[in-house]
């Protein structure tokens, strides 16, 4: 397992040792067992499953791909998690993406464990044809392990809707009779997914953003004045404050964030700047991004790199180096990429005060240190991004009752659910000094290792 899922686990059950009021039942004797046990229980994946997809190319040579499904915990529910199609992709990252998948259910109260899926690929170097061989694949050579109430797929970096339609019919083909709707989420409306499912991650990454500063600092400034930590001083400088965003990666998850921060309108914020894999586009009075994201729709994907397309696109904006976007002088970043964006590096360039993070892990802990120490406030990826698997969770519902929700009532349920968390958490951040993050380990370490001890599974 990767050195950052044994950190965060290991520093959060040294948090909740001091805790009384965790396992109250356990004598000290038993305690710290218990506390060795949960330790390697969760700093541990309960499986990791790597196969290779041979394929046949359309040009008849065969490639050997090597792909992964891991499992981190399943104490409580189903292993859930993405399948991300990257070329960036390997055990280790799979592994820690799975534990992560652990912590932000826990944290969000979604009745699943974690898990995660990868395949070393490049998607924009295949054709559909060749996709289409190993989506099939990959459920052909993890089918023992997966299932509706074993172990659910979803969309990640590289895969979306089209992927999931194609896993699900093979999965369909490999158990003639059994259910197999809830086999993955993320699914197209018309195969069974659920309405609002390809906008919720990135209307959650804002909606945690607006709610911790509207009704977490504009609505409680005097409670948050009386706070005494660094947080709460960042925060208090922003009250009313007409604020800049940045948006790295205009994909799936940061083109929907830009876009409700664009119409957001009672919180005075502008988006000035959003990147992709090829640019940054910059403007000091705000992008038009409804604009962008036609222009992105009709081109693969990709934001405009030059003037010409910035004019077919009718918007007004500076043309900068892809990574510029990190260190601008802005107030908020939200990042939408890939990991470890931001590193040892780059760090002390950042001038944001705010981070959200859309991506999982786009901070590096050396950074994330370096951050939190200066007062920045970052909104972690298993607090932010977590829209995507709740409504995942409606679809895998949806899909049991066979009754569809609204689109209306889908991110109602969703927003709902996220307010629980928010208001769990924000106030237990403004209270003590631990940064966001580390709250959201510890609850999360919290609720999964209460109940795997009620479950009996520390004797
Ligand atoms: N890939 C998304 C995530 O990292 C969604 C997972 C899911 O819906 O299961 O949260």
């Amino acid at each position: 397992m990767g050195n950052s899922t044994e950190t965060i686990i290991r520093e959060s059950l040294d948090a909740l040792m001091d805790d009384q009021s965790f396992l109250p039942d356990l004598k000290d004797s038993e305690r710290k067992k218990a506390f060795s046990s949960l330790h390697s229980i969760l700093s541990t994946p309960d499986h990791v499953n790597k196969s290779y997809l041979r394929i046949a190319l359309e040009d008849g040579e065969v490639e050997r791909i090597p792909a992964f499904r891991v499992q981190h915990n399943k104490i409580l529910g189903p292993y859930k998690g993405g399948i991300r199609f990257h070329q960036s992709v390997s055990e280790t990252e799979v592994e820690n993406f799975a534990a992560l998948m652990t912590l932000k259910n826990a944290l969000h109260e979604v009745p699943f464990g974690g898990g995660k899926g990868g395949v070393i690929i490049n998607p924009r170097e295949y054709s559909p044809k060749e996709l289409n061989l190993i989506c099939k694949k990959y459920v052909q050579n993890f089918n023992e392990t997966l299932g509706p109430d074993k172990d659910i797929p979803a969309p990640d970096m590289g895969t979306g809707e089209r992927e999931m339609d194609w896993m699900m019919g093979e999965y369909k083909n490999i158990h003639p009779g059994q259910p197999y709707r809830g086999s993955f989420t993320g699914k197209s409306v018309m195969n069974g997914g659920s309405l609002g499912r390809k906008r919720a991650t990135g209307k959650g990454v804002y909606l945690s953003f607006r709610y911790m500063m509207n009704d977490f600092v504009k609505k409680q400034e005097k409670w948050l004045s009386e706070r005494d930590n660094r947080f709460a001083k960042t925060a208090l400088s922003y009250v009313d404050k007409p604020l800049s965003i940045a948006v790295q990666g205009f994909g799936n998850v940061g083109s929907i964030a830009a876009l409700e921060a664009y119409q957001c309108n009672y919180l005075k914020n502008k988006v000035v700047a959003v990147s992709d894999h090829n640019v940054t586009l910059y403007n000091s009075e705000g992008l038009d991004i409804p604009n962008l994201i036609t222009f992105a729709n009709d081109h693969q994907g990709d934001l405009p790199t030059n003037e010409e397309q910035l004019g077919e696109a009718e918007v007004k904006a500076i043309i900068r180096d892809r990574d510029d976007l990190l260190t601008l002088d802005i107030d908020v970043l939200i990042l939408a990429a890939l990991e470890s964006q931001i590193h040892q590096d780059n760090v002390k360039d950042v001038k944001a005060q705010i981070i959200v993070e859309g991506a999982n892990a786009p901070i590096t802990s050396e950074a994330d240190h370096y951050l939190a120490d200066n007062g920045i406030i970052i909104i972690p990826d298993i607090l932010a991004n977590a829209g995507g698997v709740i409504v995942s969770y409606l679809e895998w519902l949806q899909g049991r009752e066979t009754q569809f929700l609204s689109e209306e009532k889908v991110y109602e349920r969703m927003f709902d659910k996220m307010k629980e968390t928010f208001d769990t958490i924000f106030p237990e951040f403004y209270g003590d000094p631990f940064p966001l993050r580390q709250n959201c380990y510890i609850h999360a370490v919290m609720k999964i290792s209460t109940i795997t001890y009620r479950q009996g599974k520390l004797y």
